[in-house]
């Protein structure tokens, strides 16, 4: 059994490393002797087929007996890691170690969330912080603990229904997408395919039939066009090898989900068309590039470029897709047999023929993103908090962002420059004034993209962060490592300073849009006692933006009663929404005898003391009026809705043509005023505005305009 590894060892181990592998194997024969896995097989057939994995991506002499040894803790009481470490040495026990602290993890997961049922979010949680913190330590542990995990899922079908299903879906959350993120390919699509299969076995059934059944029109097809290829490069004078490239089931299966999303639909074998291209240098990438979009069409937008703009985790490839011979379109990925080493081993490859080396500083620098992601993290406390950023953060679409010094950074899809600013140092966010993108400035809010070169501006201090910084809707800020960050900035201050920022908030934001008192405000948001309102609000946990909607939902019921009562034929107690025509802004009220409601037939009388008083055009008072050129028409008018008179006050420094910009402000909002007074004192000048707004939302418009007028300090609301 030894053999089937020792034989895939030798050709890349030195012979002197060769006994710590084949030690490490008896000595884990001999503490598993007597034990059997589920399937009936001796249970060394697993840390065997977990080193066999290992060996297929090269790893060192180290990592294999760790393979070899990691259920051995675990398993025997009797034998400790302190045993490990004096047989084997410190990297070896090391490894062990870490991979047993995993499994622990790992159960305890599993024991929380009662086995059969599925993982609770505290108990993934805690998988996953202990997963990165071993990870950072030594990439080896997780890619021991992927190893392990291939076997488990090959043989999974000796595990009961519900343990399947729970394993699958683990693997599928955050197994493949760490294979992913640590470049393996080959295993990521072992693994997702594995789980897929238990998890939608009927789906999986449809794409493989499907395979299956095209396959010889498929290799047919390939085949020509892999011929042809081979032919254009050569007369190029392009050395090189064209590989066809088969896809995964679980890829087909998203590529069709994501298909049907965007109702596109596939012609069924679209997609599982794929060519490689091996060539021997960067220039022949490029070359053979041009070679090929001469040849076939490309297909717009399907293009990637990762030769020049590398992944983190070291993958580059040219990917382009075509349209070969006019019939199908094929994905075709190019690249060096160098990049094609590191496409398959991911960040294994950094230890290939590394054995006897001194280490290899590039590499550790390559995998800085990582570590810097697990800082982040570890600021993050609350369980739910974590698993999203970590999903968010490290398990998400990623663009790549240039510093200015041509340095690539890595940042999940749609993060923005104080993300950057984070993941250059995590105190650079304090100290970001603006940012450029590609030389220009852009607010902060601006959404990276691919290929940016991004610039933090700087202030020498420490800034306070602003709390805008936290509100979703705002998109400051997309990374919940760098939210957590800034949060984390808010939550140390003290509390009273919270308090007199909430306050401060309040008064800019929420006071002047309502008549209600501060107290019933806090009651509204479900908060007893204003100061701990007013803390919340100053630390970020509650947002200026939900006060707001509260106010506004509330005014709209209230608005709503109104037209309600209308419909009802009750009386309505204004004159709101009743146009006179031809006579503009009179008083009008409505008539007691007919009662008239919205849509009825209508005619206006103008009284003597009252302004016009509005009749139904049948009410008897009417038709036997004996002064008819007192009567006008007047309609209900295109703004039925209901309108609330406010009186707002805006101080400012005086000036030529205050009145006139404020003014044409409030109207271009399509609010009617109905009176104004101007006041100066000195330098000083307050107005003060009575008009009809629609409800809150629409004044908070309008102050946020009037706030922006030169010269204005302050605009507030009055009591009428
Ligand atoms: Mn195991």
């Amino acid at each position: 059994m030894l053999e089937t590894l020792m034989s895939k060892v030798r050709g890349y181990i030195p012979n002197d490393r060769l006994r710590v592998v084949v030690d490490a194997y008896e000595y884990a024969e001999d503490a598993h002797r007597g034990q059997t896995r589920k399937s009936g097989e001796p249970f060394i057939e697993h840390p065997l087929q977990t080193a066999v994995a290992l060996a297929d991506l090269r790893l060192d002499a180290d990592a294999l007996a760790a393979a070899l040894l990691h259920d051995v803790v675990e398993d025997r009481h009797d034998i400790s890691i302190e045993d490990i470490r004096e047989r084997f040495g410190g990297q070896v026990a090391n490894l062990v170690d870490g991979v047993t602290k995993f499994t622990e993890a790992e159960m305890a997961a599993s024991a929380g969330g009662g086995g059969a049922r599925t993982v609770s979010a505290q108990a993934q949680a805690e998988t996953i912080r202990k997963m990165l913190i071993a990870m950072s330590e030594d990439i080896r542990v997780v890619l021991i603990k992927l190893a392990d995990r291939l076997h488990n899922m090959r043989t999974i079908r000796y595990l009961p229904p519900a343990k399947r299903i729970e394993k699958s879906k683990e693997t599928l959350d955050i197994y493949a997408p760490l294979a992913h993120r640590l470049g393996i390919w080959d295993l990521k699509w072992k693994l997702e395919d594995m789980a897929f299969q238990q998890l939608n076995p009927e789906e999986y059934r449809s794409i493989s039939l499907r395979l299956n059944s095209t396959r010889r029109e498929r290799e047919r097809y390939i085949e020509n066009a892999k011929v042809i290829l081979r032919k254009e490069l050569e007369k190029a004078g392009i050395g090189c090898e064209v590989l066809g490239r088969p896809k995964s089931i679980y890829s087909i299966h998203c590529k069709t989900a994501k298909y049907a999303l965007q109702n596109k639909t596939v012609d069924d074998i679209h997609d599982l068309f794929a060519l490689r291209v091996l060539v021997d240098s960067v220039q022949d990438c490029y070359a053979a590039l041009g070679v090929i979009h001469t040849r076939w069409h490309p297909v717009p937008g399907e293009f990637d470029d990762y030769v020049a703009n590398p992944k983190d985790n070291l993958y580059q490839s040219i990917h382009t897709t075509v349209v070969a011979e006019d019939v199908h379109s094929v994905e075709i990925q190019i690249r060096t047999h160098e990049m094609h080493q590191l496409a398959e081993y991911g960040v294994a490859a950094h230890w290939l023929y590394k054995e006897g080396d001194a280490g290899d500083e590039s590499f550790d620098k390559k995998v800085v993103w990582l570590r810097q992601i697990i800082e982040g993290l570890k600021d993050v406390t609350e369980a739910e908090e974590f698993l999203e950023s970590a999903k968010k953060d490290f398990f998400a679409d990623h663009i790549f962002v240039y510093t200015p010094l041509g340095e690539l950074k890595e940042l999940p899809a749609g993060a923005t420059p104080l993300d950057f600013a984070f993941r250059i140092h995590t105190d650079l966010i304090f100290r970001c004034i603006g940012a450029k993108v590609n030389g220009k400035l852009v607010p902060l809010t601006y959404q990276l993209r691919n290929g940016d070169t991004c610039q933090i501006l700087t202030s020498k201090t420490v800034r306070r962060p602003s709390l805008d910084w936290l509100n979703k809707d705002l998109g400051y800020v997309k990374t919940g490592s760098a939210r957590a960050k800034v949060q984390q900035w808010f939550k140390r201050q003290e509390r009273s300073v919270n308090i007199q920022r909430g306050r401060d908030l309040y008064r800019r934001h929420i006071h002047r849009l309502t008549s209600l008192r501060d107290e019933r405000v806090a009651a509204l948001m479900g908060i007893g006692k204003l100061d701990e309102f007013l803390a919340q609000l100053g630390d970020g946990s509650l947002s200026v933006a939900h006060v707001v909607n509260k106010l506004s939902s509330r005014e709209k019921e209230a608005k709503d009663e109104v037209r309600h009562q209308q419909e009802l034929g009750m009386p309505i107690s204004s004159s709101a929404g009743i146009e006179v025509l031809g006579v503009g802004d009179l008083l009008t009220s409505v008539a007691r005898c007919c009662n008239p409601i919205s849509g009825d037939k209508i005619i206006g009388f103008v009284t003597r003391a009252k302004g016009v008083t509005i009749h139904r055009l049948s009410c008897p008072n009417i038709l036997h009026e004996d002064e008819p050129e007192r009567l006008v028409p007047v309609s209900w008018g295109s703004r039925t809705e209901v309108r609330y008179p406010v009186r707002i006050q805006v101080k400012s420094m005086d000036r030529v043509g205050l009145l006139g910009d404020i003014t044409s402000l409030v109207s271009a909002e399509k609010v009617n005023i109905t009176s104004c007074v101007s006041e100066e004192y000195d330098d000083v000048s307050i107005i003060t505005l009575t008009m009809h707004v629609s409800g809150t939302d629409q004044l908070s418009r309008l102050f946020f305009d009037l706030d922006s007028v030169k010269g204005v300090m302050s605009v507030r609301r009055t009591n009428l």
